[in-house]
């Protein structure tokens, strides 16, 4: 045991890691919004919460009878990264697959968003100049810099849907949201027959 493990669920009495089925009876998490980190862009969740409708966000906590934290309302979850870019949230994808059960991804671009004022190519070429550092095989190209929103956005819903980390039935879609109106529109949509 060390310091902390009496936090992890593993170590839980009953708790049995080979039998969990999730734990979509704690938090009814059913979709995932990636989008930008910018502090702009904070309202993006309950914008496509409003969107999508049939949402719970922000939601609430449940707590038992001593006080403790045992779930949450909420069923939309957010991922924020560098641009919203969908490459960078895989991973998320694939673990809030198997705690919960993922039904809908969504990737958002926004106005005026960071990543447009430079190019995959600046973004290696001067991070090698400045730190001596080559980053140009660490990550996705076409995910360093939003060189058009239409284009960026079909990239990241391609991407999702082509990627063995997102289960076939899950419904993309893909947003711009302008940061100063608040508007959402939907750009492209794939959704499983
Ligand atoms: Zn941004």
């Amino acid at each position: 045991m060390s310091k902390f493990s009496d936090y992890e669920y593993r170590k839980q009495p009953g708790f049995d890691m080979n039998t969990f089925e999730g734990a979509n009876q704690a938090i009814p998490m059913k979709t995932l919004v990636i989008h930008c980190f910018d502090p702009r862009a904070a309202e993006i969740p309950k914008a496509v919460a409003e969107y999508l409708g049939d949402e719970v966000y922000p939601g609430e906590n449940i707590l038992d009878e001593s006080g403790n934290r045992v779930g949450h309302t909420r069923t939309l979850f957010v991922e924020t990264n560098a641009g919203g870019r969908a490459a960078f949230a895989l991973e998320s994808v694939a673990s809030m697959d198997y705690i919960f059960s993922v039904q809908n991804v969504v990737v958002v671009h926004h106005s005026f968003c960071g990543t447009t004022t430079l190019t995959p190519e600046l973004l290696i070429e001067e991070f090698h100049d400045h730190y001596h550092a080559d980053i140009s095989t660490l990550f996705d190209r076409d995910s360093l810099a939003i060189m058009d929103f239409e284009t960026s956005l079909k990239h990241d819903i391609a991407m999702l849907r082509s990627s063995p980390a997102v289960p076939k039935h899950i419904k993309l879609y893909g947003f711009f949201y302008e940061i100063s109106s608040g508007k959402l529109t939907e750009v492209v949509r794939d959704i499983p027959a």
